[in-house]
């Protein structure tokens, strides 16, 4: 195993997980197998708990481990599939020596950060580094750990001493250190500033560390001069100082690192420049390429609690843009905080409230993300109304399909106290309820986490066809709430469809609204397995269903259908649906089979 580490240095914020997944993207590109570690030394034991306000959204990996949202970058960038594992924090780390302490494993030693906390992270490493992330047996050739925060931080320093000892053991050829630092032009001057990284480096050193490339985030490409000097204070050769200047959007990043020749920096440390070919970036270039040039907008509103930071809401950003390239349309996000939309705002703040209005009102398309906790509720309720009665193509995630439901049920059913118990405990038409997936007498751990399946008990809908007609897709839960198992009928005979649901038939997983142009909401989270190139199913008919487009993505699937049909004899692996003479459907045992055409839910452009 090799491994490459990414430190980051003089600010936080330069985009490290950006730089270390782009890293991750070159050497695959150079036919590599690469698996991912990100280090967050903070003493929270997972993401689980952290605000989105504060550190941007919790993703949510198929194992259930909330973790932070850099694994998502390296899912998204890397088309893998990590664990919880590869997310390690400081709380982690002291759970498993705390824990091992109380077995008495330490043998009456004192038990100190060196060496048992540095022998626990270098352990962890070396054991999940090892774990196949790509689907394909075996190990991977390289492992890319991102060291969270910045040097000089005190949280992080067992994780330093542990690296470095770590380096040492697996030795030099094993070892590469980025190290991603600032480089500031001072605007009086226009110069470009090279003392932060010096610093930054001489701090690394301090403690042990000897960058063998140096990163620098700047605006514009670095000057000769200022290479020069950089790599005269920081003992790295000159043709290891990659530029990373500011671009147009994230896929340039393995872009610019292959035209700057960092693959060939990294394979040489690495001794790895005889087994590695030439960086194939063909596709990526093209999807890059193509974001750059798509000018018909396609406008999607997103209705949410934490609009002030886009990170609250990074991968369903992210899956909205990668339906939006498949559909050539250059996205425009229009941000509605929920609360605005609320009537209350109306008398408080009329200008605010008209503002909020007007937005949605001029939206192709609106999503409502998931969420916790009662404030912007009552204006998502508002939002899903608008959306059904106008007929504007809608996803509603998690929350965003509790709070469809409940709209349904206060005006089209007329149940006007219809809520979640979330919500109101007292309702007397509790349309979403507590459903706990394991103890009922306790609270703690009672959150339906990671990979479920979900079953289509309706064919001919478009959730089904655009997951490319397979009978079942598994995707990411993080909720306690659910549809009222016992409603079901109620709403159904209304006129909102539960077109998937557990195999159980209790757990109502997608809801769909027959006549409107776009209207779903799923229990799951979709836009956690989207990726560049192979949009999730549902955000692709969401904005296909915007600018017009669905009915075309849907013959499209139905062609593929044919296709997959024809080629595999008759199951695609995913659960595609067998259509007997009989009219009669039947789902296939096999699981997924990873087949050509499919991102693992049937779609693939
Ligand atoms: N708060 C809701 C629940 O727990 C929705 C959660 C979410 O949107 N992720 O079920």
């Amino acid at each position: 195993m090799k491994y490459v580490l990414v430190t980051g240095g003089v600010v936080s914020g330069l985009g490290k997980g950006v730089t270390a997944s782009s890293i991750g993207v070159i050497l695959k590109a150079c036919g590599l197998r690469v698996t991912s570690i990100k280090i967050d030394p903070y003493l929270n034991t997972d993401a689980g708990t952290m605000s989105p306000f504060e550190h941007g959204e919790v993703f949510v990996l198929d194992d259930g481990g909330e973790v932070d949202l850099d694994l998502g970058n390296y899912e998204r960038f890397l088309d893998i599939t990590l664990t919880r594992d590869n997310n390690i924090t400081t709380g982690k780390i002291y759970q498993a020596v705390i824990n091992k302490e109380r077995r008495g494993d330490y043998l009456g030693k004192t038990v100190q950060v060196v060496p048992h906390i540095t022998d626990a992270i270098q352990e962890w490493i070396e054991r999940v580094a090892m774990i196949p992330v790509d689907g394909k047996e075996g190990p991977a050739d390289v492992c890319v750990i991102e060291l969270g925060g910045t040097i000089g931080d005190i949280e992080s320093m067992p994780f330093i001493e542990a690296l470095c000892q770590f380096s040492y053991r697996v030795g030099s050829n094993n070892f590469c250190l980025i190290h991603v630092s600032l480089v500031p032009v001072l605007n009086v001057v226009g110069e470009q500033k090279t003392k932060p990284t010096q610093h930054s480096v001489r701090g690394l050193r301090g403690l042990g560390l000897t960058p063998n490339i140096l990163a620098c985030r700047s605006t514009k490409p670095l000057e000769g001069n200022v290479k020069e000097k950089l790599s005269q204070f920081c003992h790295v050769p000159a043709g290891n100082i990659i530029t990373l200047y500011d671009v147009s959007n994230i896929w340039h990043i393995p872009l610019l690192l292959r035209d700057q020749k960092a693959h060939e920096a990294i394979l040489k440390s690495l001794n790895l420049l005889g087994i590695a070919r030439e960086p194939n970036l063909t596709e990526w270039t093209a999807r890059t390429e193509l974001c750059d040039l798509l000018y018909d907008p396609v406008r999607i509103a997103m209705v949410g609690k934490y609009t002030g930071l886009s990170d609250s809401y990074l991968s369903v950003l992210k899956a909205v843009l990668h339906a939006s390239v498949a559909c050539r349309r250059k996205l425009h996000i229009d941000w509605v905080p929920a609360g605005d939309l609320e009537d209350t705002t109306a008398k408080e703040a009329p200008d605010v409230h008209k503002a909020a209005w007007d937005i949605l009102k001029g939206a192709d398309g609106v999503i409502v993300p998931g969420g916790f906790g009662d404030r912007g509720v009552e204006g998502k309720i508002l939002a899903a109304k608008y959306a059904r009665e106008n007929k504007v193509p809608f996803l509603g995630i998690c929350l965003g399909m509790q709070i469809a439901v409940i709209e349904f049920a206060r005006s089209v059913l007329g149940l006007h106290d219809a809520n979640s118990t979330e919500f109101n405990p007292e309702t007397t038409n509790p349309c979403v309820i507590f459903m706990p997936e394991g103890s009922k007498t306790h609270m703690g751990a009672t959150m339906r986490l990671g990979s479920r399946r979900t079953y289509f008990r309706v064919t001919d809908c478009k959730s089904a066809k655009l997951y490319g007609n397979v009978s079942f897709v598994d995707e990411r839960h993080r909720h306690r709430y659910e549809v009222n198992p016992d409603m079901v009928s109620q709403l159904e005979n209304a006129g909102l469809l539960f077109v998937g649901s557990d195999e159980g038939g209790r757990r109502m997983e997608i809801a769909e609204l027959p006549g409107h142009p776009y209207f779903v909401g799923v229990q799951f989270h979709p836009e956690f397995k989207s990726r560049p190139g192979k949009p999730s199913a549902l955000f692709l008919g969401l904005i296909a269903a915007a600018c017009g487009q669905l009915d075309v993505v849907l013959q499209y699937y139905g062609h593929i259908r044919k296709l997959m049909t024809r080629k595999t004899g008759m199951s695609n692996g995913h659960g595609m649906v067998k259509t007997h003479q009989n009219g009669n459907t039947e789902k296939p045992s096999n699981g997924c089979l990873n087949c050509v055409y499919s991102n693992g839910n049937g779609v693939h452009l």
